[in-house]
């Protein structure tokens, strides 16, 4: 069974897309600030050891450090975005409630209610603080 109206689910629909833009385009900024950023280090080291291979490998590292909420965030909200179809979306997965379409617009990749977050968050020593 549907939980939300029409009008929720298109308020949700546009609360996805548009944080999936942000985050989408945040990492392009990410990956092209770092690129930058190990290319001076590397060209200021001078020949002999700024090979292809070590630049794709800090490029790599510096990636996955700095960029690795958002690539989280991103990975969420695509999976948000497969559940909207389905009946069941919206649904806590701790306690099976209907969760707010309010909450669902404001963080359209949330899987649990309020009561059930908070408790989570309590759980697990606060990872993933605030952001769901
Ligand atoms: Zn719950």
């Amino acid at each position: 069974m549907r939980h939300y109206t029409e009008q929720e689910m298109t308020a949700i629909r546009q609360a996805l897309a548009e944080q999936l833009a942000g985050v989408t385009e945040h990492i392009r900024a990410g990956l092209s600030e770092s690129e930058q950023h190990q290319f001076t280090a590397i060209l200021g080291r001078g020949a002999g050891d700024s090979s292809d291979e070590a630049l794709a490998i800090s490029l790599g590292d510096l990636s996955a450090a700095r960029l690795d909420m958002d690539f989280r965030q991103w990975h969420a909200l695509k999976e948000a975005e497969q559940r909207l179809d389905k009946p069941e979306f919206g649904e806590c997965v701790d306690c099976g409630a209907a969760i707010p379409a309010a909450r669902l617009v404001a963080s359209p990749a949330a899987q649990r209610c309020i009561a059930c977050q908070t408790a989570f968050e309590h759980s697990h020593g606060g990872q993933a603080r605030g952001s769901l």
